[in-house]
């Protein structure tokens, strides 16, 4: 049997005094660099924010915390779990979920109740919608590569313009049309307005079993961003630095090799040495960053979406 071809990638162990930067003080980057710190490395975060926790942070006002956005944290992944509960212990609670989205004065639940929506909605709404799935579900786009078609094919153009397009675009802060299908289809997975109506009416118990509904999940008890502050206490507890208000303006690279990771902070520029480096922040600031700069291509794609609005991707 021959030897498998050897991979073209240059894949850098990490060895014993290695410096890792973290560029992000976000779930991912707080993650990682707890993960790291574990196993007795040198890492240094840098977050360009004076919070962490990124999008999943709590936000903190005049002694109130806020949460950014509600945060689920459900995992089929038990590892991931198990961690979870490393970091946050007695502190993660079990709390019955609730999320509504304020509509034209209503509130709707969230995901959408077929039921729920169309009483709320009134009645030529809610016929203008059925009217509108109808068209979409005997009609549908033969393309269904951003989240604007995969869910006007399962729910109808009027519904998602009326709930998904405004919640998503508020929520995430891109168009509808430059998010992946793949990433609706991992979200809603299994939801559809016939599947919606008929779990509402209890008709089809069998076949309504979808996934975005689940009624119960976890929490940290202080919201989401105490799981990531205590993580940076856990970080710094084992000997390693999570800085604030350090803004990454370059990655310097030598040969391929990530050299250091320079920073902009109030005091002026810092440059921190390091033979490892990982990048939570877009993949666009992270192109912009490349010291040297990346072939004009390379920065092209790094920018944003092409002509045919598919190649962009959240991080
Ligand atoms: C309203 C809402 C609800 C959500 N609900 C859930 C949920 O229920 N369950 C769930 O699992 N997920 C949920 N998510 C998704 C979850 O928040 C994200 O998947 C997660 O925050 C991604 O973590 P991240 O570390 O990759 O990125 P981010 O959270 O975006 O963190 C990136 C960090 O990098 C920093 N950064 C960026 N550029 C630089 C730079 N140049 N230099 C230094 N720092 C930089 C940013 O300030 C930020 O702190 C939700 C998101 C939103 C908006």
């Amino acid at each position: 049997m021959s030897a498998a071809p050897a991979s073209p990638r240059v894949v850098s162990q990490l060895k014993p005094g290695d410096r890792t930067v973290v560029i992000g003080g976000g779930p991912a980057g707080l993650t990682a660099a707890y993960l790291l710190s574990k196993k007795g490395y040198a890492v240094t975060v840098l977050e360009a924010d004076d919070i962490v926790g990124g999008i999943s942070r709590t936000a903190q006002y005049k002694g109130y915390r806020f949460d950014i956005g509600g945060h689920r944290f459900f995992t089929k992944i038990k590892p991931v779990e198990d961690l979870w509960y490393e970091i946050l212990g007695e502190d993660f609670i079990s709390v019955p979920r609730l999320s509504r989205i304020h509509y034209d004065g209503k509130f709707f639940d969230y995901p959408l109740k077929a039921m729920n929506a169309l009483r709320g909605l009134g009645l030529w709404n809610a016929i203008t919608i059925v009217l509108s799935y109808l068209k979409s579900h005997w009609w549908p786009n033969p393309v269904e590569e951003n989240f604007e078609q995969w869910v006007t094919n399962r729910f109808g153009a009027k519904l998602y313009n009326i709930f998904f397009k405004t919640y998503t675009e508020k929520v995430w802060g891109i168009p509808c049309t430059e998010i992946r299908a793949e990433w609706a289809a991992q979200r809603i997975q299994g939801l559809s307005l016939a599947k919606a109506i008929l779990s509402a009416a209890a008709i089809n118990k069998r076949s309504t079993k979808i996934k975005t509904l689940i009624n119960e999940f976890q929490y940290p008890r202080l919201g989401p961003g105490q799981m990531w502050e205590t993580c940076v206490d856990r970080i710094r507890g084992m000997g390693n630095q999570v800085l604030l208000k350090h803004y990454v303006t370059a990655v310097e690279t030598v040969n391929g090799k990530v050299v250091a990771v320079r920073a902009k902070t109030a005091e002026g520029e810092v440059r921190f040495p390091c033979e490892h480096a990982i990048n939570t922040s877009s993949i666009r600031s992270l192109v912009r960053a490349l010291d040297p700069q990346v072939p004009e291509p390379v920065k092209v794609a790094g920018r944003g979406p092409s002509s045919t609005g598919t190649s962009w991707w959240w991080p």
